[in-house]
């Protein structure tokens, strides 16, 4: 066993349910084995979660709320900080863990491990505030404001490209909040899931905690379900495909709960003859192949002035022709493997697919046969914006060139596709930069001017529109979506009059 997974408490056979502290393990239970891309190899199992087991967790979640929720918001929010303080005790461990079992390069492995921690930081502020208007009555002698209270158990299923600043965003915040949670992480990445279980669970022991604030599922679709039926869970927070998404929409609306969707996203960044071409390179790179492509914000569309359209390809052919690819826990490496054997051969029908609607691969997209795991060379290819293959989001490193003419044809390009999460514009001109933010601009629910798509901070709402869903989490005030709100009225005065002047003498 390598020395970052004893020191996050990971065995060859893990439980993969817990009530916060407390792990619970039926042996009859399946085992889900993780494998790391970089190799291939095993690198421990996990018991996937009962039926049986699955109730206690929520049971447990019932009962601790009732406790929690009356805990002053700044008391959950000590919590929090020490949750966060134990992160930054465990950064390079489980920033380790995050690039051996998803794949990405232990830089932005590191990375998402600081994302847990600066939304802990963020938490703790807002622990603070949770604010609500006050409004004035149009009754004399009367007042009226709104608060915020929590909203019971919250149901957290993420994805495996963000396999533990996902659950952070969504965690710290309800916790906050005064909700507990109850996270089912991705089959694809189940020890991560553990490792961050077991960190939290040091904290709840130090502060003698009750059981089921923290509570962890393992296991596939099947437990997913679970979740997003069960009436006791008012709030699913779910992040993953648009297919998922759907599902989880009419499952959970069914029973009128509500839902916080994250799902994919199919970004553009448009570059005009006005831009700073070597800035708006270095952050279509970033973008394109950084998580090899596997982020929900990934820039998969260029759309490119024909004025600079030849000068853009082939600097970044240059580019791409020299990319290290290899063992993301290798220094220097800038490209890891994709998660699995699916991921590559989705990569690689949507190659053909390019070419058969009459495209071409101008650079790359090769399957690395010689190297163990799932590596593959980014891929460079001219296209037409209206290719079926273009509106979908292959989660692999492919990147679209599209060429335009005049700003109205690239933005129309640009919102022409059914996803709207991030977005881009590089350029110097303040009204291109402008109109590109404008109500006829960018449709998404990220627009970035001389930045790129992927990379978003904690501090700003993080969602997109359209098929991406609709939700936001993280920063400004999304913290509003794991609370109910409740509007109080109250009559200081002796006498009981009615609004709209409605006269009901008894
Ligand atoms: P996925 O949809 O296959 O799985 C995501 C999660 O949903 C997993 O935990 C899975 O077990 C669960 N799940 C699947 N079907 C379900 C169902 N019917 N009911 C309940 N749960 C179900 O996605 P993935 O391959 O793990 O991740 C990649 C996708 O996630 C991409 O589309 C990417 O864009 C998206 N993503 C979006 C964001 C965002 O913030 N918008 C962030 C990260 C990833």
């Amino acid at each position: 066993m390598k020395d970052f997974l004893s020191t996050l408490g990971i065995k060859s056979v893990n439980a993969g349910t817990s009530t916060g502290q407390e792990f619970l393990k039926d042996e009859s239970a399946a085992r889900i084995t993780s494998f790391t891309p970089v190799d291939g190899s095993e690198i421990a199992e996990v018991f996937t979660t009962t039926r049986k087991e699955y109730d206690r967790v929520v049971e447990k979640s019932q009962e601790a709320f009732k406790d929690w929720r009356m805990m002053p918001a700044p008391k959950r929010g000590e919590i929090v900080r020490q949750i966060g303080l134990a992160l930054r005790r465990y950064k390079e461990p489980l920033g380790k863990l995050v690039s051996y079992e998803m794949g990405k390069i232990y830089q932005e492995g590191l990375g998402e491990v600081q994302e847990m921690i600066d939304i802990c930081d963020f938490a703790v502020g807002l622990s603070r505030q949770l604010y609500g208007f006050t409004m004035h009555s149009e009754r004399p002698q009367h007042r009226m404001y709104e608060q915020w209270h929590p909203l019971g158990p919250v149901g957290i299923i993420s994805a495996f490209n963000f396999p533990v600043a996902v659950y952070s965003w969504n965690a710290m915040i309800a916790a906050v909040c005064g909700d507990t949670v109850i996270w089912k992480g991705s089959e694809k990445t189940p020890l991560c899931g553990v490792a961050v279980q077991n960190i939290i669970a040091e904290v709840l022991k130090e502060n003698d905690l009750p059981e089921g604030i923290f509570g962890l599922i393992t296991g596939a679709r099947e437990a997913g379900e679970w979740l997003t039926a069960d009436e006791r869970i008012p709030l699913i927070s779910a992040t993953g495909s648009i297919r998922m998404g759907k599902q989880v929409a009419q499952i959970v609306g069914a029973r009128l709960g509500k839902t916080i969707l994250e799902l994919g996203g199919n970004n553009a960044i448009i570059i005009s003859s006005n831009a700073d071409l070597e800035m708006a390179i270095r952050a279509v790179v970033f973008g394109a192949v950084g998580t090899a492509g596997q982020r929900c914000t990934s820039t998969r569309r260029l759309i490119i002035h024909k004025d600079v359209f030849d000068q853009v390809r082939d600097r970044l052919i240059s580019i791409y022709e020299n990319i290290k690819i290899g063992n993301p826990l290798e220094e220097g490496t800038l490209v890891g493997p994709l998660i699995d054997d699916d991921a590559v051969g989705a990569m690689q029908a949507a190659l053909k697919q390019v070419k058969e609607e009459g495209g071409s691969v101008v650079c790359g997209g090769e399957v690395l046969e010689n190297m163990e795991g799932h590596y593959v060379k980014p891929a460079i290819c001219e296209v037409q914006n209206h290719y079926e293959i273009v509106q979908e989001e292959t989660f692999a490193p492919i990147l679209y060139l599209i060429k335009y003419s005049t700003l109205d044809e690239a933005i129309a390009y640009h919102n022409g596709v059914k996803q709207g999460l991030s977005s881009a514009i590089f350029t110097l001109n303040m009204r291109e930069a402008e109109t590109f933010l404008s109500h006829r601009g960018s449709d998404c629910g990220i627009a970035n001017i001389n930045i790129g798509t992927s990379g978003a901070e904690i501090g700003g709402a993080f969602g997109g529109e359209k098929e991406t869903g609709g939700g936001r989490e993280s920063g400004s005030d999304s913290w509003k979506a794991y609370m109910r709100r409740q509007t109080n009225t109250i009559n200081w005065g002796s006498e009981l009059p009615l609004s709209q002047g409605i006269e009901f003498d008894v």
